[in-house]
């Protein structure tokens, strides 16, 4: 245990009295971290999901590199630049349908944000108030802002005590199956008038526990908003750039949401970004003559150019190296090497959705433990309440990827 003065830093989501200190990273290549003291760590999880070409790929370093002598930031009000203006391009040519206009924020969060507050000012913008509210899924997880936290699961999720303080939204199952979808239905035609729009995580629920779902709950989501003139906002921050296999989630279910959010892999994990993305009818409730039309938000760091080099940077490597081959070849890799783990009697399921790899124990683990465990065997780990999970780079190697399926194998057979 550590004295209380001497704690500097307050950490994510860590009780700051009893935790362990953290390791000290000093530097990261391809899909290892090295920590002080020269050990290095096989990255199991890609920084949050961030890091989908493994670290420090080249071509990114060398677009940021030059970006950070030309320009690393410029303010977006009343200014634009080049960087920007190529990626949102390359964003509404890659997305479906015509979702073509982007709106570049910093964080995951409060790209989730953005979409909430294009959802409620479409309304105002369209002359209909009371549509205050968004209809969300149990088992969500939307980020940590406070509209963010709103729609997240309200009792198994993280933020469930700050409950008091936040916009009451309307939470319903995932549509799985008919009676489901029939209430799903009916909660839309209740609240109708008062929602702006809905909100879901395409194909794969993760903090909320990497709960997937086949893509026809995410086609039935879609239809059912589309029949009760809901917009639909698909939340891709962690599925994104090729997670699940494909570009983008919604892809599986032939989906094109209203709205899109994305963050984590948009700069290959390399730096803070985040995108908003509606399509021309969305646009359009905004493009008027009146001024508080307008889209109200602008954050000082929005579309910063040399996290947009980064971006593009990302980009590119999609199109020049296999990436969505490659996620396909974890994913196969993952069901195969994880799928023995179904037998033990303390596992509850084993999920693989793409490059996602989900153990759930029967009941919770010692997550310090087990953390502590995933360190000795040299991966870089991070279980949460009951779920144990792997998403690593895209581009991992056999061997490390191997590594990695032996140590969860190993840990979850004395864990569970
Ligand atoms: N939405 C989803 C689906 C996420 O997985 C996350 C982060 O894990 C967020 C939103 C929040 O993103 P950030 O942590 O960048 O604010």
């Amino acid at each position: 245990m550590t004295a209380l003065s001497s704690q500097k830093l307050w950490r994510p989501y860590t009780q700051m009295k009893t935790a362990a200190p953290p390791l000290e990273a000093i530097a990261t290549q391809g899909t290892r971290i090295t920590l002080k003291g020269g050990r290095e760590l096989i990255d199991g999880i890609a920084s949050w999901w961030t890091a989908v070409h493994g670290y420090n790929h080249p071509h990114i370093a060398a677009a940021m590199a030059d970006q950070l002598i030309r320009m690393p930031h410029v303010m977006f009000g009343g200014l634009t630049h080049a960087p920007a203006e190529r990626l949102g391009q390359r964003l509404a040519a890659l997305l479906p349908g015509d979702l073509n206009h982007v709106f570049f924020t910093d964080s995951g969060s409060v790209a989730v944000e953005v979409a909430l507050k294009m959802a409620v000012q479409l309304w105002l913008n369209r002359g209909e108030t009371g549509r205050t509210r968004v209809l969300a899924f149990r088992g969500g997880y939307h980020g940590d802002t406070m509209g963010a936290m709103s729609a997240c699961d309200p009792e198994e999720g993280m933020h469930r005590r700050f409950g008091a303080y936040l916009p009451t939204q309307v939470f319903c199952e995932l549509p799985r199956d008919g009676e489901r979808e029939a209430a799903l239905d009916a909660a839309m035609a209740r609240h109708r008038h008062e929602l702006a729009a809905v909100i879901v995580e395409p194909l794969v629920q993760g903090a909320g526990g990497m709960l997937t779902h086949p893509p026809e709950v995410l086609a039935t989501v879609a239809r059912l908003a589309q029949r009760h003139g809901l917009p639909l906002i698909a939340d891709e921050i962690f599925t994104g750039f090729g997670r699940t296999g494909t570009m983008f989630a919604c892809e599986q279910a032939g989906v094109v949401p209203d709205i899109l959010c994305l963050s984590k892999a948009l700069t290959g994990g390399t730096m803070a970004l985040a995108a908003t993305v509606a399509t021309t009818e969305i646009f359009s409730a905004f493009w008027s003559d009146d001024p508080s039309a307008a889209l109200m938000h602008g954050p000082t760091f929005m579309a910063n150019p040399l996290a947009c080099a980064a971006a593009n940077a990302s980009l590119d490597l999609f199109e020049t190296e296999p990436r969505l081959d490659q996620a396909r070849a974890v994913a196969a890799r993952l069901e195969a090497g994880l799928a023995p783990l179904r037998r033990l009697s303390g596992v509850r399921d084993v999920r693989v959705l793409g490059a996602i790899g989900a153990v759930q124990f029967a009941q919770a683990p010692d997550l310090a433990d087990l953390k502590r465990r995933f360190v000795e065997r040299g991966v870089w780990v991070r279980p949460f309440g009951d779920i144990v999970y792997l998403t690593p780079a895209l581009t991992i190697d056999e061997n490390d990827l191997g590594r990695l399926i032996a140590a969860v194998t190993a840990v979850t057979e004395t864990a569970a």
